[in-house]
């Protein structure tokens, strides 16, 4: 069956000294927990290197943020997925509504990131989720289906087995406006129905769909109960070790 992820995305945030101590930390505390998911970090792309250390010692999974849609050559500043994967990072964040807002990433581009990345061995964590205006005007199941179908239908059965799914409603990211149980639920099992449809139920049920969106550690282990909510992606509660570890236990 499908494992359960909590996975926790620490944006731009943490100088190098302060991003050290915060994965000591949480690599620590958990040590001494049973744990019940896998726990990915996604540091800032500067501290892949360092954070991959903690990644060898198996109690944490790394992600990159980000990765180019390109395979190499003359694109200034971008990070290419061969060479995230010679880094051993399993994981990449792709779709995340900061990328799609502020660096104009069209689901073409991300398709492009997508393949970039499994065909470099590493998994994405596509993030999908509507604006409030969509949800206001009962909208949101056709986006979100958007986003899925243009992001990652392209795909065979084999390669979507690899991908992690974010439900990330845009309106709860980073505001304190959690999504209920009830929706996170109704749209995690919508998410899973078109996956159903698209490959199978198997592939389906085998596939790990996180809720983001002001997660934190008092609301994780009631988000998490709901049986098509396999965890979470974690912003803002990530970068407090203790609140961090809480939402993996809830897990
Ligand atoms: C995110 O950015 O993926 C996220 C879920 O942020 P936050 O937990 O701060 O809402």
């Amino acid at each position: 069956m499908r494992k359960n992820i909590v996975a926790g995305n620490w944006k731009m945030n943490q100088n190098f000294a302060e991003a050290e101590d915060l994965i000591a930390e949480i690599a620590d505390k958990l040590d001494k927990k049973k744990l019940n998911c896998e726990v990915i970090i996604c540091p800032p792309s500067l501290y892949l290197e360092m954070a991959s250390d903690y990644g060898d010692e198996s109690i944490l999974s790394i992600a990159a943020q980000n990765v180019s849609s390109f395979n190499n050559g003359a694109y200034t500043g971008e990070i290419s997925a061969s060479m995230l994967n010679a880094m051993e990072i399993e994981y990449c964040i792709v779709g995340h509504s900061e990328r799609r807002k502020y660096f104009g990433e069209k689901d073409e581009i991300l398709a492009e990131k997508v393949d970039r990345l499994l065909d470099n061995n590493m998994k994405p964590i596509f993030c999908i989720g509507e604006q409030l205006t969509d949800r206001e005007n009962t909208n949101h199941f056709e986006v979100v289906k958007n986003q899925l179908s243009k992001g990652l239908f392209h795909l065979n059965n084999n390669e979507f087995l690899n991908v992690v799914v974010a439900y990330e409603p845009v309106w709860a990211i980073g505001t304190g406006m959690v999504a209920t149980p009830q929706q996170a639920q109704e749209m995690h099992s919508f998410i899973r129905g078109l996956i159903a449809e698209k490959y199978d139920t198997q592939t389906a049920n085998e596939t790990t769909i996180l809720y983001g969106g002001s997660c934190n550690a008092k609301n994780a282990s009631i988000l998490f109960a709901n049986k098509d909510v396999d965890g979470g992606l974690i912003g803002g509660a990530s970068l407090n070790a203790d609140d961090f570890v809480k939402i993996v236990t809830a897990s």
